[in-house]
């Protein structure tokens, strides 16, 4: 290491679990960050902080007001401007750590994407919302037996595990499908930034670990976090499924797009995000969003007004998003309102 870089990360290098052979490793490491929210932003300046060589950064969405209060990275100029989070992202941790290697990719990761965006990396950090993006990430983990940290967080509180593909259970061990009706979301509970910021450095951590020491150093326990009731526990992993299709069969049908909902086009400014298969209790789902929306609900239908968009549910799940003809702001509405 150069003298610079050596007095640079010496609190850290310092630390003997780690130590300067751990730093070193860190420093030729290569993560990619998915979603640059409340979790990736943090997570991108926690490992660019520490060192780590190469950091790519993938987000579709622009700053936002409503962001400030839990993204880090992010300030008010960012928000007037409208910068893809992505960019403002890199510009500021490239002020943070101009020694490292910072790529932003203004882009929504799927299956069309996903091994050019995630290809040749060491690690992957879930900073996502949305279950259908995980799958796809768990996809690609295993398939190139890359390991990832999952992560959540939803009003005071969230979870992370590490999944370590041929030695932890994967995301869909857990979860073989995703959880059916309408989900939490942070649109909808609303979400602090302390819980957010927990999730994200305990995520981190893993991440340093596993850089510096390898994938087998990192426990692969469930930790969940409530940062309002003060609860943090601790949980073995659920065991692997021996006949998980994912890391058993090995069967990738998220990377291949087989179980993406299919979205069309639909009239002049609308999106349609058709039948998932996964009927949804209208009423409940009113219940949540009531608080955040003007919501009319009726047995066939349920709609919406979100933010610039109006968002229209039906019972089987099916959405039409009216205020826009970008499949994925259509996808992003769908996943922040009525979850997925
Ligand atoms: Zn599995």
């Amino acid at each position: 290491m150069a003298l610079a870089a050596e007095h640079r990360y010496l609190r850290q290098s310092r630390f003997a679990p780690l130590g300067k052979e751990g730093q070193r490793r860190i420093g030729g490491a290569h993560v990619a960050i998915v979603g640059m929210g409340a979790l990736g932003s943090l997570q991108a300046e926690l490992l660019a902080r520490a060192g780590v060589g190469a950091l790519r950064l993938i987000d579709r969405d622009f700053v936002e007001l409503s962001n400030l209060q839990r993204q880090f990275l992010y300030d008010e100029t960012d928000a007037q401007e409208a910068l893809p989070k992505a960019v403002a992202a890199a510009r500021r941790l490239a002020r943070i750590n101009s020694t490292i290697q910072i790529k932003p990719i203004v882009a929504d990761l799927a299956p069309r994407n996903a091994d050019e965006l995630m290809e040749g990396v060491d690690l992957i950090l879930d900073g996502t919302d949305n279950f259908e993006t995980r799958y796809l990430i768990n996809d690609f983990a295993v398939r190139e037996s890359t390991p990832w940290i999952y992560g959540a967080a939803v009003a005071s509180y969230g979870l992370k595990l590490a999944i370590v593909p041929g030695r932890t259970a994967c995301l869909r061990c857990i979860y073989p499908e995703p959880p059916s009706g309408s989900q939490p979301t942070c649109e909808t509970e609303g979400v602090l930034g302390p819980v957010t910021a927990a999730i994200a450095s305990l995520q981190a951590g893993d991440a340093l670990k596993i850089l510096a020491r390898g994938r087998e150093s990192v426990a692969a326990r469930l930790t969940t976090v409530d940062v309002w009731n003060g609860e943090i526990r601790q949980t073995a992993s659920p065991a692997r499924d021996h006949d998980c299709p994912c890391c058993a069969r090995r069967k990738f049908p998220h990377l291949e797009g087989k179980l993406r909902a299919p979205i069309s086009l639909c009239g002049r400014n609308a999106v349609q995000i058709h039948e998932r298969a996964r009927p949804i209790d209208l009423a409940a789902l009113a219940g949540r969003l009531s608080p955040v929306a003007a919501v009319r609900v009726n047995e066939f239908a349920l709609r919406a007004a979100v933010d610039t968009y109006e968002l229209t549910v039906f019972p089987d799940g099916r959405a039409i998003i009216r205020g826009t003809t970008d499949v994925g702001v259509a996808r992003s509405v769908y996943a922040r309102y009525v979850g997925m």
